[in-house]
């Protein structure tokens, strides 16, 4: 198996308490010889020099396209300079949908971080009307997601995040994940991972459906030991037969 498992804080967590998460998670995974890959995306003040493992990745869950200037409110890469970040999260539906980020708006942060060779954790996916409308309308919609982005860009990796599922306990069903993925496989080499209410208890499921690559999870992430559980999951080869403590 061997997944990317990823976690968004979004505006969840202090610095004292991100700084155990992150300070756990290593010792998990120094301990534990994880060799997959995992990225943990605090909040913005949270940001400091952390010693990390090094498959551990600390990302950004937004910046501004710029070094610096003014721009009230944002943060440039100057700022992420003094961190040593270099990963950041673009187009996740929270900044698309609530914030209302275009897909130009979108496209500008993407080439300007890619021109910087930062890691790219790209978000698409359909809010539910579209999702009701069915796959043909359903596909159009994210493949509109993907103007002005380069598919072939090395650092990247794509998250396929529906819209409805987010923050909203409802999963996608397995079915509906391996529909999408398969079709946006025919259309991306980058990994691809799955995002959308993703729980402990069905961790193991959608990390077996064909084409998913890992998962980019909030809300059940937030817990370190259950975000240590994830890790483990996604670092075996094959299914674990073992059943993995979890309550939901
Ligand atoms: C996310 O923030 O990308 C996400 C998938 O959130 P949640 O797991 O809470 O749905």
């Amino acid at each position: 198996m061997k997944k990317i498992i990823a976690s968004n804080f979004k505006t969840n967590h202090t610095r004292k308490s991100t700084r155990e998460f992150i300070d756990t998670i290593t010792q998990y995974m120094d301990d534990e010889s994880i060799k997959n890959d995992v990225y943990i995306f605090p909040p913005t003040t949270a940001l400091d020099q952390f010693n990390i493992n090094e498959n551990l990745n600390i990302g950004v869950q937004n910046a501004y396209n710029v070094k610096n200037g003014s721009f009230t409110g944002e943060i440039g890469t100057e700022q992420l300079d003094e961190f040593g970040i270099k990963t950041i999260l673009i187009g996740h539906s929270e900044r698309r949908h609530v914030i209302g980020e275009s897909q130009k708006d979108i496209a500008l942060k993407y080439n300007y971080f890619k021109s910087l060779g930062y890691k790219i954790i790209y978000c698409v996916g359909e809010p539910l009307e579209v999702k009701e409308e069915g796959l043909t309308s359903t596909l159009g919609y994210i493949f509109e997601q993907f103007d002005g982005i380069d598919l072939d860009y090395e650092n990247l990796v794509i998250a396929y995040e529906p819209v409805w599922a987010i923050g909203t306990g409802i999963s996608a069903t397995i079915e509906d994940i391996a529909t999408i993925h398969k079709k946006l496989k025919k259309k991306i080499t980058a990994p691809l991972l799955y995002g959308g209410s993703v729980k402990l208890c069905g961790l193991q499921d959608i990390l077996e459906i064909d084409n998913v690559d890992g998962v980019l999870v909030g809300t059940a992430s937030w817990d370190k030991d259950d975000f240590k559980k994830m890790i483990y999951i996604g670092s075996k080869t094959g299914s674990i037969n073992e059943k993995i403590d979890c309550k939901n």
